[in-house]
């Protein structure tokens, strides 16, 4: 079963119950149905067939905790107008194309901030259902319609999601950077209405501009969007030129983001009431900024400080040296004492990432002691002279365990 049936049919009205019946209750009213419906009962009853198969799909989702909270949900969100913004009729809505919602929607960014965006709802997952149902070929609108397109109050704005790259610097320093956003609004040549401004649209004949058709088969009862007017209440004759008949343009907008120093990747920024404009008075959704952060080549970052990978010989180890590396803030100059192991680290105080309060990470700096694969010449010589002054680390723990195993 398609998610598209979902918002077509009425479960709770398929079996009788209302929306807050528990499961005993469905499960109760499935049994009687599918009883009195059984085929066995209805021989060559084609409309108790029909009816007897929308019982246990009615009851399969009702019965199942998971589906029933997906189905309400879905229901809820699309009958709650989320997904239309008026209709047509009620001359300043938008219908506009729901192609708008999942795709084509795009931030894109100045000075190096690459950006891609979509729209997410709030963690519900429902993208993926709408998105199928859009694809489901109900054709333009098509899933614009429901119940409760009749809704007037005021309509909080969507959320709306983009994603930013930043380089590593500007992570660490913090930046400013416009955000294009792009977002659907009404068509201003039309206000949303669709029809070419001196025209207006006119109520659906067949639906008679309710954007819904009831059909009753015995005791049931079904609503579902008018198709003709994809439950819109109204058609259009003549097409406003500057939306082609969809209400709806894509508006432009370029914002300025304030990155703060030390923003991190996958940290997610929220902008209160930076997302699009209410409908009726209602307040604006928010901006969430999905913050990406590009490598760099040399740093690596562990919070707030700084790494950096430097190696060194084995002779500075042994000897100690003043080690020169670059910070984010033009090089410094670090001790290495003698007898540095591989792997120690060094800091470098206040040389990481410095927040606005005043806390500030360090650079930490690792050395890696470089053992030469291939030595000659004098070199050589040195070493083994070296060797032969130096006796081996001593490893009578090692022996005795070795004497023991015999
Ligand atoms: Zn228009
Ligand atoms: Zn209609």
């Amino acid at each position: 079963m398609s998610s598209k049936d979902w918002l077509e049919k009425d479960f709770y009205a398929v079996l009788g119950v209302n929306k807050s019946a528990s499961t005993d209750e469905i499960k109760k009213a499935y049994r009687k149905l599918a009883r009195d419906l059984h085929p066995d009962r209805n021989p060559d009853n084609k409309a108790a067939e029909e009816k007897f198969k929308a019982t246990s799909e009615a009851y399969d989702v009702l019965s199942d905790d998971k589906k029933r909270k997906e189905y309400d949900e879905m229901r809820s969100l699309f009958g709650s107008g989320a997904f239309r913004r008026g209709a047509a009729r009620s001359g300043n809505g938008t219908q506009f194309d729901p192609s708008d919602l999942f795709g084509g929607f795009s931030g894109a960014a100045g000075a190096g901030a690459g950006a891609g965006a979509d729209r997410r709802f709030g963690g519900t997952g429902f993208s993926d259902i709408f998105s199928s149902i859009f694809s489901g070929g109900a054709g333009p609108g098509g899933a614009g319609a429901g119940p409760a397109a009749a809704r007037r109050g005021p309509q909080r704005g969507r959320d709306v999601e983009t994603e930013v790259t930043l380089d590593f610097v500007q992570a660490v320093r913090g930046t400013t950077l416009p955000l294009t956003l792009r977002t659907p609004g009404a068509c201003d040549t039309c206000r949303g209405s669709g029809a070419k401004p001196g025209t207006t649209p006119r109520a659906c004949p067949k639906c008679q501009g309710s954007g819904m058709i009831s059909s009753n088969q015995g005791s049931f009862s079904f609503s579902e969007p008018c198709r003709d007017c994809q439950g819109s209440g109204s058609v259009v004759d003549e097409k406003c030129p500057e939306c082609r008949g969809t209400g709806g343009v894509t508006k432009t907008r370029t914002i300025n983001v304030r990155f703060p120093a030390g923003v991190a990747d996958t940290q997610r920024i929220r902008l209160s009431g930076r997302g699009e404009p209410g409908d009726r008075g209602g307040t604006a959704g928010d901006l969430y900024v999905q913050v990406k952060v590009r490598p760099d080549e040399l740093f690596g970052r562990s919070g707030d400080d700084l790494t950096l990978a430097v190696p060194i010989s084995m002779a500075e180890a042994v000897l100690g040296t003043d080690l020169k590396v670059p910070t984010l803030d033009g090089p410094v100059t670090l001790r290495v004492p003698p007898g540095t192991p591989s792997g120690r680290k060094l800091r470098a105080r206040g040389k990481g990432v410095v927040r606005k309060e005043g806390q500030a990470g360090d650079l930490i700096v690792t050395v890696d002691v470089q053992i030469p694969s291939d030595i000659t010449g004098e070199a050589r010589d040195a070493l083994e002279k070296f060797a032969k002054l130096t006796p081996p680390p001593g490893r009578e723990r090692l022996d005795a365990r070795m004497r023991r195993a015999g």
